[in-house]
């Protein structure tokens, strides 16, 4: 699989349109203008429409989701530098790619074994070395916490509490909430142990984030 001028160009296009759609962090921006998103996408069928701004199936009954909805949710954690960060989802890796771009150190967990596998021999293959988990979401990884920021990228029917006691007091919280393709992305803001602020930022249609991990 290879990486042209064309592959450039049109994700030079895709950057541009996340951001007429709202997104202004420039290193967001920049990680969707680098990042060779057609490589996360199994079926090299699809590499054709790889920077359309739409979510692809990458096998197992999963999507890597929208451009527009990884870079929001990035932005919405206001990265810093070598900022600890637990995505819940893994997925094709593209959101990890993202993550890694703007400087963010990240601890991933995946359920479903064949992505796993898959994504933690491909993201090194491509230049990204990160801490990969088979597990699952919903318990966190306790032992590398607390996190500056956590990403949860599947919709999730509830707020997780493991994830809460997981974040840094002063840390951000991305997490789309609610059943069934419809959730609210709700950015929470920890303030102390046992106080948070919960903002809603509006609808965004997620796969769910599931129970048990998967035995496939
Ligand atoms: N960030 C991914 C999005 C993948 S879709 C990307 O950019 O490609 C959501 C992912 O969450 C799927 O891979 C799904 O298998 C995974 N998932 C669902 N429930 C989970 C859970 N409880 N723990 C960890 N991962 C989960």
């Amino acid at each position: 699989m290879t990486d042209t001028y064309r592959h450039k160009g049109q994700r030079k296009q895709l950057a541009e349109i996340v951001a007429k759609k709202g997104i202004s962090n420039e290193a967001v921006l920049k990680a969707i203008e680098s990042i060779p998103r057609h490589l996360f996408i199994p079926d090299t069928a699809l590499h054709k429409y790889a920077y359309e701004d739409k979510p692809f199936p990458i096998g197992s009954g999963q999507t890597i989701s929208q451009p527009y909805t990884v870079a929001f949710q990035t932005e919405v954690l206001e990265i810093e530098k070598r900022d600890k960060v637990l995505e819940i989802g893994t997925g094709s890796g593209y959101q990890t790619a993202v993550l890694l771009e703007v400087g963010a150190k990240v601890f991933s967990i995946e359920r479903q074994r064949a992505l796993f596998d898959r994504t933690k021999d491909f993201l090194p293959s491509i230049g990204y070395n990160t801490k990969l988990f088979y597990g699952d979401g919903y318990a966190g990884l306790p032992a590398y916490a607390p996190f500056d920021k956590i990403i949860v990228t599947a919709g999730a029917p509830y707020i997780p509490k493991d994830l809460l006691a997981q974040l840094k007091v002063g840390g951000i919280m991305v997490i789309p909430v609610g059943e069934d393709g419809d959730q609210i992305m709700k950015k929470i803001t920890k303030k102390s142990e046992d106080s948070f602020e919960i903002e809603d930022l509006g609808a965004f249609r997620f796969v769910p984030l599931l129970k048990e991990k998967a035995n496939d």
